[in-house]
């Protein structure tokens, strides 16, 4: 029950969604949950995804050339068609489905479908299906389809085919946009039993190779069968013909290989898919090392949270683990040699055009104490972007680094200039790229990474760089306000991207985002920390070869100390300067008009008026701060800055912003559920419950089927990992504060910190760490008053106090 997503029956309007959440991938490639025999059409929607398989289209729309960078959908691998000779190929709108069971296999990540049907010649068929896309080899994906004539014998057509005329259309908004990335290179037959297919995209000039071989057998073993080849300038198939016998299963495998230019240790991508195909096994043999290779994955990062069989454990656990297994598909070990970030969609969909935001920062947690390998690999992807990030900051007349709010393929800034409302069908100009913030998530992001890995290499070569750039570039942004002998930063947009301006302000932008203005005061003085970790000789050469003097680094802590914060009504943190002054919304009012009204910014610009008129948010602004920091680290920050920080603003301020909140992204609950972890656990499991579901429910009602949030998904593990079991760094080990919600009496997972592999095991009477055998030299770790230096072999248990 727990290791299963499993679907009853075929409902064609909830197809895209769960295709969406059926999607297999490995970290170099990934593939939509389609049916092997869907085309792209009103319901289906096939997809294949490379991690960083970008291209860019211009188009002309109502006279000005718009430019779009998109995550390309690949050629269509999938097709396996069947169909009794002369009859009509299988499609489930084309049959009476007597019985239907589509699963996915959380614990092995393989997709299986089961149905019976009835054709219009009154014939009953029985098909079975697997599919896999190899964890091991990232090259290779599998299907193997059973077909079972129930009451006839006779001819069968088998198409197998490989389908480049593939346009991007998973998104209904972007259509009218250019979308025919891919060119065809070559294709053909490779042998009797194999095909080739080599597309190019029309300007990123990437080139991807696929091989595909179909066998087929009887019980008895391989069947030959007449081939017939059958191709297009874009598509190549083999049709099979052979006979069939009343309850004999005909097993058909379809192997796959795929490469492509952006491999290593390569010659040419056609070239390397044959090969890998001519050494690929049958089936059931990748099946036994793909699943292999996810029962190790399983050891290291899964999270356990049932003691008995209560539904609701029961379900969260299940939705917990579809959550890893496709952060595990999105990021993986092969991801690490990719030059590749994570999009906020995965590799589910095209929606947000496959582009890298700030969502980072809730998935690198999760990774970093399994796999701080792969952060590392994605912090590098930041890293070899830092030119265009200069070149941003230069054009906008600032100094040092400035990251873009959307990243693709070479870092220059991918938001849009213009977004549609689909709701009033106006073209509105998008100031999302104002959210400057995105630069503060690299930069904890980094620091992050380094307080779990203690990784000074990194740092030496690549970190501080990046941290010097991006503190460089919010100096910069800073102005000096001598009424309030503040500095300021202004015209930026927070996390909430409801609002982007003052209400009838002609330039967009917001003063003194509270939560940039904290995070900036937070970077100087971390980047100054960070520095002094570096060996002198190591930090005398990054600051004489980015011109770093002692006097930049003075005005650094000058700007930490004197940074404006606005509060108002009695110590709520005001989330911009003149927030209180806005309106308050009718909450209650429009909950009962439009019921949900989570896309308020729509609703509104719908109905002629204007999200930034009035105290609301699309998500949590202000409570990030409490969501990245904890209490002593905030009044640390304040301090800096030279203001008051009472640890009792906290639930004040939760409750205020909480109130005000339409959780318009699914990032929303994440970041509520985690700060009210501590001060009101039933909200805050019933925000992760609510979180739990964006996905798997589509709670905003229709964007799921264009991609995963994988911040979302990423966030969920993370409240698990992190926020209800209290676990932090500290003094280079590790500090434990479980405080389990009631509902989740017990919780078992492993980590991987400092050569350690620590097995978790928490209730709420007591916490137990075992660390496995090894040779890492002991560990610190904490909890309450009590230290405990933990040696490999050893377990620790800590009393929990009652709650
Ligand atoms: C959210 C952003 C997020 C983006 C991509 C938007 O709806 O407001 O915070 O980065 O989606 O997930």
């Amino acid at each position: 029950m727990s290791w299963t997503l499993r679907y009853g029956s075929f409902i064609p309007e909830k197809e895209g969604l769960r295709e969406a959440l059926c999607t297999l991938g490995n970290g170099y490639f990934a593939t939509r949950g389609a049916g092997e025999e869907a085309d792209a059409d009103d319901i289906h929607y096939p997809g294949t995804y490379l991690t960083g398989g970008y291209n860019r289209l211009t188009t002309e729309v109502a006279g000005h050339l718009v430019e779009n960078e998109d995550l390309v959908n690949f050629p269509n691998w999938l097709k396996l068609r069947f169909r009794p000779a002369g009859g009509a190929w299988f499609n489930l709108r084309g049959v009476d489905i007597l019985d239907f069971e589509q699963t996915l296999d959380i614990k092995t990540a393989v997709l299986k479908r089961r149905i019976r049907f009835r054709d219009r010649e009154n014939r009953i068929t029985s098909i079975e299906s697997g599919r896999l896309v190899h964890m091991r080899d990232p090259h290779l994906a599998a299907i193997e389809l059973k077909i079972t004539p129930e009451d006839w014998s006779g001819p069968i057509e088998i198409c197998s085919e490989l389908d480049g005329t593939i346009v991007n259309a998973g998104v209904q908004r972007y259509r009218e946009l250019n979308s025919k990335h891919l060119h065809p290179i070559g294709l053909g037959e490779a042998n009797d039993e194999s095909l080739w297919l080599h597309v190019e995209t029309v300007q990123s000039r990437l080139e991807m190779a696929q091989a595909a071989r179909t066998r087929l057998f009887t019980t008895e073993g391989p069947c030959s069968a007449a081939r017939e080849l059958l191709q297009g300038d874009e598509w190549v198939a083999h049709r099979i013909t052979t006979d069939v016998s009343a309850g004999k299963p005909l097993r058909i495998e379809k192997v796959v290989a795929v490469h492509t230019s952006r491999d290593r240790a390569m010659s040419e991508p056609g070239l390397a898919a044959r090969e890998a195909l001519s050494e690929a096994p049958d089936f059931d043999e990748l099946l036994a090392t793909h699943s292999k290779l996810w029962e190790w994955l399983w050891r290291l990062f899964d999270m356990q949270l049932i003691d008995s069989g209560d539904a609701e454990q029961v379900e969260a656990q299940r939705i917990l683990r579809l959550h890893i297994l496709h952060l595990l598909q999105t990021v993986s070990a092969h991801t690490i040699d990719m030059d590749a970030g994570v999009p906020a969609r995965g590799l589910h969909g095209e929606a947000y055009r496959g582009h890298i935001f700030w969502d980072e920062l809730f998935i690198f947690p999760f990774l970093n104490f399994r796999a701080p390998e792969i952060t590392r690999a994605l912090l590098l992807y930041r890293y070899r972007r830092l030119p265009a990030a200069r070149r941003l900051a230069k054009e906008a007349g600032f100094e040092g680094a400035m990251y873009p709010w959307q990243s693709g393929s070479d870092g220059r800034e991918e938001t849009q200039k213009l977004h549609l409302n689909p709701k009033s069908g106006r073209w509105l100009p998008d100031n999302s790229h104002l959210q400057r913030h995105v630069n503060l998530a690299i930069a904890y992001n980094i620091h992050s990474y380094m307080k779990v890995t203690d990784d000074r290499q990194f740092l030496a070569f690549y970190g501080a760089e990046m941290m010097i750039e991006i503190a460089r570039l919010f100096a910069s942004l800073a102005t000096w306000n001598a009424e309030h002998e503040r500095y300021e930063i202004r015209g930026v947009m927070g996390p909430d991207e409801y609002h982007d301006s003052y209400p009838d302000a002609e330039q967009p932008g917001l003063d003194n985002n509270a939560y940039t203005n904290v995070m900036a005061a937070w970077l100087f003085t971390r980047t100054i920390e960070l520095l002094d970790l570096l060996d002198d000789a190591w930090r005398h050469m990054i600051a004489d070869s980015v011109q770093l003097t002692e006097e930049e680094i003075e005005r650094w802590r000058r700007i930490a100390s004197k940074i404006r914060v606005c509060f108002h009504d009695n110590g709520i943190i005001s989330q911009f300067e003149g927030y209180d002054l806005l309106l308050e919304f009718d909450w209650a009012g429009y909950r009962a008009r439009y019921g949900d009204i989570q896309r308020l910014d729509r609703i509104l610009e719908a109905e002629g008026d204007d999200p930034n008129r009035y105290k609301l948010s699309k998500q949590a602004d202000v409570l990030m701060l409490f969501h990245l920091f904890t209490a002593d680290e905030l009044t640390r920050l304040f301090g800096i800055m030279g203001y008051e920080f009472d640890h009792a603003m906290i639930p004040r301020n939760i409750a205020y912003y909480l109130a005000r909140t339409s959780h318009g992204s699914t990032l929303s609950r994440i970041v509520h559920s985690w700060v009210l972890a501590r001060s009101d656990r039933a909200e805050s499991w019933k925000l992760f419950g609510q979180a739990l579901r964006s996905d798997v429910d589509d709670i905003q009602g229709g964007t799921t089927h264009e991609g995963v949030h994988l911040g979302a998904m990423a966030g969920t593990v993370d409240i698990v990992q992190r926020g209800y079991s209290g676990l932090e760094v500290e003094d280079g080990g590790l500090r434990f504060d479980p405080c389990l919600p009631t509902e989740l009496r017990h919780l078992r997972m492993n980590i991987r910190f400092r050569n350690h592999i620590l097995m978790l095991d928490m209730n709420h009477e007591r916490l137990i760490v075992r660390s496995a055998e090894g040779s890492a030299a002991p560990l610190r770790l904490a909890r309450g008053e009590a230290v405990e230096q933990i040696r490999c072999g050893e377990k620790k248990t800590f009393a929990l106090p009652p709650t």
